[in-house]
């Protein structure tokens, strides 16, 4: 097995990714467990961020270096969240506050349509020239009010129309299935294939 680092110490991401990058001969192993210490993320892309997480595991760990970004963007709010998702309503970092914040500025807009965006970057090493970068994105709109009680972050204000429910209110499994996570990890499974 060849061992990947990843730039995240999140269990549920471990363990979804592991799954997927098994049948490639990749061990996942996280960088928490290296000891190395979270990389800033100062860029206004996730695709920056994502990058600049993955070289630096790889930097501090001689091994090839999987990272993710992912957030909320909606349009009336000029793609706001977006690489600001975890923290918009400021430290620490609440999922309630920052959807409590997400209903205040939606207020009277009439565009409520939004999209979450899940970028995956692996380097193979520190200055690898040619990341393999796979992106998801999921559509849907935001609501009112709050419904369902599945998954985190802002799923309950997220409405996908062609379900008639909030991402809160989905399975799992038909989460993952539609959403931009789900999305990212088929692409890049689908790149290792060709590599
Ligand atoms: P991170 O990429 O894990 O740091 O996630 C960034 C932030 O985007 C999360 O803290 C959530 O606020 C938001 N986010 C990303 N993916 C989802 C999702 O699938 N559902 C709800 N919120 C999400």
């Amino acid at each position: 097995m060849k061992k990947l680092v990843l730039a995240s110490n999140n269990a549920k991401k471990v363990k979804e990714l592991q799954a997927m990058l098994a049948p490639f001969g990749f061990e996942l192993v996280t960088q928490g467990e290296l000891g190395v210490p979270e990389a800033e993320e100062p860029h206004c892309t996730f695709v920056e961020n994502a990058l600049a997480k993955a070289r630096h595991a790889s930097r501090l760990t001689g091994l090839p270096a999987l990272a993710d970004d992912s957030g909320l963007c909606v349009k009336a709010l000029d793609g706001a969240p977006g690489v600001q998702s975890a923290r918009y309503a400021g430290e620490p970092k609440s999922d309630a506050r920052n959807n409590e914040k997400l209903l205040a500025e939606m207020t009277g807009q009439e565009n409520r349509t939004a999209h979450f965006v899940c970028v995956l970057v692996l380097v193979r090493s520190a200055d690898d020239p040619r990341p393999i970068i796979a992106e998801g994105d999921w559509q849907g709109e935001i609501i009112t009010e709050y419904r369902g009680t599945h998954g985190f972050g802002y799923d309950p204000l997220f409405y996908v129309p062609a379900f008639g429910k909030t991402a809160a209110e989905l399975e799992s499994g038909t989460k993952n299935g539609l959403s931009h996570r789900g999305q990212a990890i088929r692409l890049l499974a689908e790149r290792l294939k060709g590599l």
